[in-house]
C-alpha cells in the first residue's frame, strides 16, 4: 500500500496535477483493507469533500490503477472494487452474502495443471477467489440467496459452512 504521499508523488511525476479533491481520495484508500468500490470510496471522500463528485472518484481511480498504484478487480461482488495492496501477490476471500472481500495469503502452488494443459498459454498471474461467508455474517446468521460466480477463474473453496480458516 502506498500512502497519500507517495500517491502524489506518483501522480506529479507523471504530470498530473494533484488538488484537494484527489488527495482525499489518496486518504480514503490508504489503509482500507476491504477492497471498496468507487461508490465505497466516494461515500469516504464525500465525509471530507462534500462537493466530490463520483465522475472524479472514478477517473481518478482509473488514473491510479493506470499508473499501477493499486489494482482493480473482479471478484464477482457486481461492482468492480480497488485493492491499494500491489506489493505482494495475493489472493481474496470473498463473502457470498455482503461481498465483503480480504486479502488473503496463500500458497496455491501448482494448481495440479498437466504439461500441456494451458494450450499456449503463457501465464504471468494467477488469481484464487476463495468464496465463504465472513464472520460478521456467520454470526449474523445470513444465508447466501443467488450465489455470484466470478468468471473464469475461479476456484471454490472446500472448507464447509461452520469450519474455521486453518491459517
Ligand atoms: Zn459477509
Ligand atoms: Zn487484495
Amino acid at each position: 500500500m502506498h500512502g497519500v504521499q507517495q500517491l502524489t508523488d506518483s501522480f506529479r511525476a507523471h504530470g498530473r496535477k494533484v488538488t484537494a479533491q484527489r488527495q482525499s481520495i489518496f486518504r480514503a484508500l490508504e489503509g482500507d483493507v476491504t477492497h471498496p468500490s468507487a461508490e465505497s470510496v466516494f461515500e469516504v471522500a464525500r465525509r471530507e469533500i462534500s462537493t466530490i463528485s463520483l465522475k472524479t472518484v472514478y477517473q481518478t481511480l482509473h488514473e491510479l490503477v493506470d499508473l499501477g498504484e493499486i489494482a482493480a478487480l473482479d471478484v464477482g461482488t457486481g461492482s468492480v472494487r480497488f485493492d491499494p495492496n500491489v506489493d505482494g501477490a495475493h489472493h481474496h476471500l470473498v463473502c457470498r452474502v455482503c461481498g465483503k472481500v480480504r486479502d488473503h495469503h496463500v500458497r496455491v502452488g501448482e494448481l495440479g495443471t498437466a504439461p500441456g494443459d494451458c494450450q499456449g498459454y503463457e501465464i504471468d498471474q494467477v488469481e484464487v477467489v476463495f468464496r465463504g461467508l465472513c464472520p460478521d455474517c456467520r454470526v449474523a446468521g445470513r444465508t447466501p440467496g443467488a450465489r455470484t460466480t466470478a468468471g473464469a477463474v475461479t476456484i471454490e473453496s472446500e472448507m464447509e459452512k461452520g469450519t474455521t480458516c486453518p491459517t
